[in-house]
């Protein structure tokens, strides 16, 4: 039998919603010229074996996959319907040109939602031939497969909005987390990398603020985790590195790590 190699995670992004620089923006961190301060929408490439899957499709997706090089998509996992999150999906269409149907993974609403917004790709008669399709896979709160793998979806919420973080294996991305209940919070044992989101220092409704995720981090304890969904506000990558505890860094987009 073929030795299973592990993950490898990419982070294509690891900014809030608007990324970073924000466009127009005079504030130092939007003026940086630090690359780890540029920061596109949040969006993960988690690869094993032959699988490379994306976590949410945002609109940067398509200068994402250039930058990663990557010319293969198994599929796309979704977090939630935010705009950050899903507004990249009509550019699947060169990996559905050479790979067909794209499965999505997503919760029920979310596909509702996307149905709406890309009615285009969704549509079963009369479709533009330059339209990609899509292959639905709705998800509820249960562990689901992806290829050999298992994989454990953790429910949260962002404000009142459910969102999915996912663990595969020894691995875990939650972002766009206000709260994550008690009982899912079992899922998150025995992480060597978790990775979660962190806005600014000031609190939000609908995000942890720095001080949130390092209380989230400490109950959890994962080996070492990293920060992602990060705003301009949070302040320059290297400063606010310095001021974490070991076992946490910030998340910066290229970094790639492998368990
Ligand atoms: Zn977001
Ligand atoms: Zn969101």
């Amino acid at each position: 039998m073929l030795k299973k190699k592990g993950l490898k995670v990419t982070f294509l992004g690891t900014g809030t919603s608007q990324g970073i620089p924000i466009i127009g923006s005079k504030h130092p961190v939007c003026l940086s010229k630090n690359e780890k301060d540029k920061r596109l929408r949040v969006s993960i490439l988690v690869e094993w074996d032959d699988y490379k899957y994306v976590v949410d499709c945002g609109p940067d997706f398509r200068q994402q996959m250039l930058r990663a090089n990557c010319d293969y998509i198994s599929g796309i996992l979704f977090t939630h319907e935010h705009a950050d999150h899903t507004m990249g999906l009509d550019d699947i269409r060169p990996f559905f040109f050479r790979q067909g149907n794209i499965p999505i993974y997503a919760h029920q609403r979310v596909v509702k939602v996307l149905k709406r917004r890309f009615d285009y790709i969704f549509k079963a008669e009369n479709k533009y031939p330059g339209a990609p399709s899509v292959e639905i896979n709705v998800i509820q709160n249960e562990v689901f497969k992806l290829g050999d793998k298992q994989i454990v979806p953790v429910n949260g919420y962002h404000n009142k909005l459910q969102v999915f973080g996912f663990r595969f294996d020894s691995f875990a991305y939650l972002t766009d987390m206000k709260r994550v209940p008690k009982t899912e919070m079992q899922k998150l044992k025995g992480l060597d990398v978790l990775v979660v989101n962190a806005l600014r220092e000031t609190p939000h409704e609908s995000h942890f603020n720095l001080e949130e995720a390092l209380d989230f981090i400490a109950q959890v304890q994962p080996k070492i985790a990293y920060l992602t969904h990060i705003s301009h506000l949070l302040g320059f990558h290297d400063e606010v590195e310095q001021k974490l505890p070991d076992n946490v860094h910030l998340a910066y987009d290229n970094l790639q790590i492998a368990l």
